[in-house]
């Protein structure tokens, strides 16, 4: 078969050179297929490469929209949460403010708009307060000595003796009562005294003595539940009411006094939690503000930890 040939002669003063074209061509030509093969397996293998990254973004960016949605969800509940929290909070302070109003704590709108003067301060100072006037109630005596009586048969003050003519004072309060009723101990403390017999007039008597000062007597008595030396509680039953002792009729004698002096009872009977400040207006015989002082430092300290002492 006969192939053309296209050869090239290149003479110059040394001699003449034959150069083959036909052979350059090819070789030119084989590079070039050699270096297209090349890009195409270059291409084939950028295109594997860049599908496999962008299947990788595709899937973080599908685990970030995840994530997000999370987040969302999360976001919600914790509003929720809040929203719940400030309702309680909210609730909270007005608990707070009825507590106050109860309690009788001055409650300062302006103060309480005062950051320093928060919900905290406030329940504190109410707690206190509150605590105050529940020890009051404990140990200084207050309410009745008697549920069931018909009336109060005599009131405390100077009097006309009837038979005498002179001027005497009822130390006490009388409640006509049936012979057998229930009498009480109108505070904390302990019994002093407590003995059947005439006792001047005062009959089967008992004697309570409470803190800051304070007594209490029963008397013209049926029947003692308590002796002395006992530690009662108030609201405790100690006797039974009689009708024993310089007496006229079935009575209960109830009597308060204050470092040995009488005290009208009548406003200590009527003194309860939710009138409490009244009874500083009424009886001025007793040092209350140096009292109200007195107590709070002592449960000022007690509430501090730092304070309180281990017993022994
Ligand atoms: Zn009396």
């Amino acid at each position: 078969m006969f192939r053309s040939r296209l050869v090239l002669m290149i003479t110059d003063i040394s001699g003449s050179h034959i150069v083959n074209i036909n052979i350059f061509f090819k070789r030119i030509a084989l590079y070039l297929v050699l270096l297209v093969l090349m890009l195409i397996v270059f291409a084939f293998v950028s295109i594997g490469v860049f599908r496999s990254e962008i299947q990788n973004i595709a899937q973080s960016n599908l685990e970030l929209v995840e994530e997000y949605e999370k987040l969302t969800k999360k976001n919600a509940a914790l509003n929720q949460k809040m929203n719940q929290r400030i309702e309680e909070f909210e609730l909270v302070g007005d608990r707070v403010e009825y507590l106050e109003g109860m309690i009788g704590v001055a409650s300062n709108a302006e103060d309480n708009k005062n950051a320093e003067n928060g919900l905290q301060e406030r329940l504190d100072k109410a707690s206190l307060a509150g605590a105050q006037k529940i020890f009051f109630m404990k140990f200084i005596p207050n309410g009745y000595p008697i549920d069931y009586y018909r009336r109060i048969s005599d009131v405390f003050g100077y009097r006309i003796h009837p038979i005498l003519k002179s001027r005497h004072l009822h130390s006490g309060i009388d409640f006509s009562a049936e012979v057998g009723t229930p009498v009480y101990a109108t505070a904390d403390g302990v019994v002093e005294f407590a003995y059947k017999g005439f006792n001047g007039g005062y009959g089967h008597m008992i004697k309570i003595d409470h803190s800051f000062g304070f007594k209490t007597y029963y008397a013209h008595l049926d029947q003692l539940i308590v002796k002395r030396g006992d530690f009662v509680k108030k609201g405790q039953m100690i006797a039974y009411s009689g009708n024993s002792g310089n007496s006229t009729g079935a009575h209960l004698h109830y009597e308060i006094r204050f470092l040995g002096a009488y005290i009208d009872p009548k406003n200590f009977i009527q003194w309860n939690i939710r009138d409490f400040d009244s009874i500083f207006e009424k009886e001025k015989k007793i040092p209350w503000q140096s009292l109200l002082i007195t107590t709070r430092t002592m449960m000022e300290q007690m509430a501090q930890p730092s304070l309180q002492v281990e017993l022994k």
